[in-house]
């Protein structure tokens, strides 16, 4: 490979000689073995001459020990640049001041040590230091230039570019520092979180430069209501948070009150008067590492509250209270939309008659159409809706469209009789004092027989209240309708009150079913269910049947009915009703 134009040794001889400064070359001892045409002029002495001397020689004595004592030796350090002011003597005597710059290559295998000398004169180590300075002066404005742009940087990042306040990222850092520093007082961290009300109406009737008004009104208004310690921020939109430690709850709440106080005062918004509100809701630190992130959450949450509760109100998030996210609100939200807008489904599944082999009746289930989701089971919303109330709706609906099914299907059953429905009842609905009347009501709309359909009740929502169970029990079974113990051998129900409860059936909890044949202990169970059923007198069901050989086992066993995946999974109604034709014809159920 050919070096490029510029790069040969050549050039750098000839850049070595002109260079305006000298360049010397020596080993270790200072003895020069390499020196440019500049050092020799200056110098008055030929480069013959300079070559194989001392560089030491050139200095007076006392430069001379200057040179060996204090440049020499830091040169030790590998790559260090040793710098040493020293007057070199000419060839005519004459002495010249000079600023003496030196480094060193250590010794390596096939070579000796080399230091390398440059050696400005006085009026170039002038320039050299003029030039020094300014370039430092230079490097030193463009760092403060450069911080300035990054601090600039910085709060932009860290601020709302309409109000000025900081946002969630500078609200963190602000916070941060005021707790780092003790300026925040003792007590405990609390967020407010504040909401306006109807902000999206003035928004909208308004226009958006009047709405940015507004924004900028109130966070003057916060910011100077919550003066003091606390960190004004703004999240986004109309959401904004005061931050700061306070002794407990009542004073949070106190500035609550005291900011909706401050806001409910009428504004001035291009020539209008406006009246606005907000919502707020606190959270005040209970555990320790606990953090704003946590606390922003539980104070949002509040704030909805806040809203249902009629807006222009705080509430106070209690640590103790059932913590839904605001993920698990949307989904509430979607749940209730999809009741009301039809997304629900209901699944039926066949109860055999295990003597006669024939489909008995079915068992409605409920799914729900999720509009991103897919289709849901219940164990993704029946909780929820539980917890919410949700499930009173959502049972009724169930309820009113499996009647609608069931007088579809009237005379479909076996021998042209017609089937049975059961439908699942959550606790909450069994305690609701309504549910009598529902149910009548919904059986009337269609003119069903009661007998034909059946409630299911799970042991444990039987058990958590026996006596309030009873009365709702007995109202129900004095409509006509059947009522079935669903999951049974999973709550932990007494034989008295078994006896007391005026129940038609007993559902065999899937898991007991599952170890059927291959777990002895499960078919004990199995049979003293079943055992059980008929000694009070009533019908024993097994559920989550997947296997002849369950099915066989519970033959064996008595048992009376039998559902599960081996004769079918839950359909939807037309394939159900395709199901029921293909099966039909004194054929006994296969899957
Ligand atoms: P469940 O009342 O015990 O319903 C039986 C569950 O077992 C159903 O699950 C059914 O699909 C499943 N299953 C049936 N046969 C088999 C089988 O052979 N093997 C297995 N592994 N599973 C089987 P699903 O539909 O997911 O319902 C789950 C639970 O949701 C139900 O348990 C019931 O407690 C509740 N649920 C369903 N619909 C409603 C409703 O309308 N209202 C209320 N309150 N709860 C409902
Ligand atoms: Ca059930
Ligand atoms: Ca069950």
């Amino acid at each position: 490979m050919t070096a490029k134009p510029g790069q040969g040794p050549a050039h750098f001889e000839a850049l070595f000689n002109q260079a305006p400064c000298g360049y010397l070359v020596t080993d270790d001892g200072g003895r020069i073995t390499a020196v440019n045409d500049t050092f020799a002029s200056w110098t008055g002495y030929s480069r013959s001459h300079l070559l194989g001397s001392r560089l030491q020689s050139l200095m007076p004595v006392g430069d001379q020990i200057l040179y060996s004592t204090h440049c020499i030796p830091q040169l030790g350090i590998n790559g260090a640049v040793s710098e040493i002011a020293v007057e070199i003597i000419g060839a005519e005597g004459e002495r010249r001041a000079a600023l003496l710059s030196a480094s060193r290559s250590p010794a390596s295998d096939a070579k000796p040590a080399v230091v390398r000398v440059i050696i400005f004169s006085a009026h170039e180590r002038r320039i050299y230091e003029k030039e020094l300075v300014a370039a430092l002066r230079a490097a030193e404005e463009s760092e403060s230039r450069r911080a300035e742009a990054e601090k600039e940087l910085q709060h932009l990042a860290l601020h709302d570019a309409l109000t000025g306040l900081p946002n969630r990222a500078g609200l963190k850092s602000e916070l941060d520092q005021h707790l780092a520093g003790g300026i925040a007082g003792a007590g405990r961290l609390a967020v407010l979180f504040i909401d306006l009300d109807h902000f999206k109406a003035v928004n909208d009737s308004l226009g958006h430069a009047a709405g940015d008004e507004l924004l900028v009104a109130v966070a003057q208004r916060l910011a100077s209501a919550a003066a003091g310690t606390s960190t004004v921020a703004r999240l986004s939109g109309d959401e904004f948070v005061v931050a700061d430690t306070f002794a407990g709850p009542t004073e949070a709440t106190g500035l609550a009150a005291g900011l909706l106080e401050v806001l409910r005062t009428p504004m001035q918004i291009e020539g209008l008067e406006i009246v606005t509100s907000a919502s707020i809701g606190v959270a005040v630190a209970e555990a320790a590492g606990e953090t704003l992130e946590d606390l922003i959450r539980r104070a949002d949450i509040a704030m909805y509250r806040a809203k249902e509760l009629g807006r222009s109100r705080w509430e106070l998030h209690e640590p103790a209270e059932s913590d839904p996210t605001v993920d698990r609100l949307r989904a509430l939200g979607e749940l209730r939309r999809g009741i009301r807008e039809g997304a629900l489904r209901v699944h039926y599944q066949p109860r055999i008659d295990l003597r006669t082999g024939r489909t008995s009746g079915v068992e409605a289930l409920v799914r729900w159409q999720h509009p991103t989701r897919g289709l849901l089971p219940p164990s993704e919303f029946i909780t929820m809706a539980e917890e919410s109330g949700l499930v009173r709706p959502l049972g009724a609906w169930v309820l009113g469209e499996t009647l609608r099914q069931a007088d579809n299907w009237r005379g479909e059953g076996p021998g042209g009789a017609s089937l049975e429905f059961a439908v699942n009842l959550s606790a909450r609905q069994l305690n609701d004092p309504e549910l009598v009347l529902m149910v009548e009501a919904a059986l009337r709309l269609r003119s069903i027989d009661p007998a034909l359909l059946l409630l299911e009740i799970t042991e444990t929502a039987l058990m958590a209240d026996p006596a309030a169970a009873l009365k709702s029990l007995t109202a129900l079974k004095d409509l006509g309708v059947g009522l079935a113990v669903d999951d049974f051998g999973t709550g932990y129900s007494s034989l008295t009150y078994l006896k007391k409860f005026p129940i038609d059936e007993l559902k065999i909890d899937r898991s007991f079913i599952n170890g059927l044949g291959s777990d002895s202990g499960d078919s004990a169970i199995v049979g003293s269910c079943i055992d059980l059923a008929h000694a009070v007198g009533i019908r024993a069901v097994a559920e989550g049947v997947e296997t002849l050989a369950q099915v066989q086992a519970l033959t064996a066993m008595g048992c009376d009915l039998a559902q599960g995946f081996h004769f079918a999974r839950p359909l939807p109604a037309p394939l159900l009703k395709e199901w029921l034709d293909a099966s039909a014809g004194g054929e006994p159920a296969r899957a």
